[in-house]
């Protein structure tokens, strides 16, 4: 008698345990289509934990909203399916039409040279899977990022509404214009190489703002740079790292 009643107070305990999960897990489980994507949930947050640790903390990003950003984003879901177990990996992925997400590294570390502030307002080009636009819609105002690639704009605007990022809204079209009818911005962000810094970024800069860039030819290293308007609209030019990214297209 004892027994089963001990038996059947675990299972009601197993049995509410799994019903919180589920209610906590609700946004995940919206966006990957299934049930089965909760068991996995726990193995990716244990791994996003770890990225953030090993390759992001550890090689010298600080800035705490960066970090807690990496760490709540659910980078595996901006992945396609077969490449999801790869996601906290230390590397670059492939996301369809030739295109790719960054390295995590990569992501933090250019998001930290932007100083961005909560009431911020900014843009990126490059939307790709979203991902990236998703770290800063944690850390600002406004988001709003330009794709020029329709599949794939569109399908990161899809999946940025289904996990509830509100404050970014994506557009289809070449962002070496930039969003003229949003600017100016607090800081941009380009997230393919461009053989020369776009003139019309730097024009939506507002003073005091920030353009992080890699400029350089295709598939070669390129230089990211780092441009920044003062408070008396001086534009200041400075290279930073080397780096490899897909090419800005032009049409
Ligand atoms: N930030 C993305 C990855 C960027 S990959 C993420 O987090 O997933 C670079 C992206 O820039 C690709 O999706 C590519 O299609 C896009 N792109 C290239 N040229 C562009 C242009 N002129 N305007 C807007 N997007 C462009």
């Amino acid at each position: 008698m004892k027994l089963s009643i001990l038996i059947f107070t675990a299972s009601c305990l197993i049995i509410v345990s799994f019903v919180i999960r589920l209610v906590f897990h609700k946004d995940t489980i919206t966006a990957m289509g299934g049930m089965n994507a909760v068991i996995d949930e726990d193995t990716f947050t244990h791994q996003r934990k770890r990225m953030v640790k090993e390759q992001i903390a550890y090689r010298g990003i600080t800035d705490k909203g960066v970090l807690v950003a990496m760490e709540t984003v659910p980078r595996h879901l901006f992945i396609p399916e077969e490449n999801r177990s790869y996601s906290y990996y230390d590397q670059p992925l492939p996301i369809g039409f030739g295109q790719t997400i960054s390295q995590p590294y990569i992501v933090a570390f250019m998001t930290e040279l932007l100083k961005l502030e909560k009431g911020d307002v900014v843009l990126e080009i490059g939307t790709g899977s979203g991902y990236q636009a998703a770290i800063l819609s944690k850390l600002v105002k406004q988001v709003y990022t330009i794709e020029i690639i329709e599949g794939l704009g569109k399908e990161a605007s899809k999946r940025l509404k289904a996990m509830s990022y509100n404050n970014v809204e994506v557009k289809i079209g070449d962002g070496y214009k930039g969003w003229p009818e949003h600017a100016p911005f607090d800081a941009i962000i380009v997230t393919a190489a461009a053989e020369h810094v776009p003139q019309p970024l730097v024009d939506q800069l507002k003073p005091g703002g920030r353009l992080i860039i890699p400029v350089g030819g295709v598939y070669e290293v390129q230089d990211l740079m780092l441009i920044t308007k003062d408070a008396s609209s001086k534009v200041v030019k400075e290279s930073i790292i080397p780096v490899r990214f897909v090419p800005l297209i032009r049409k």
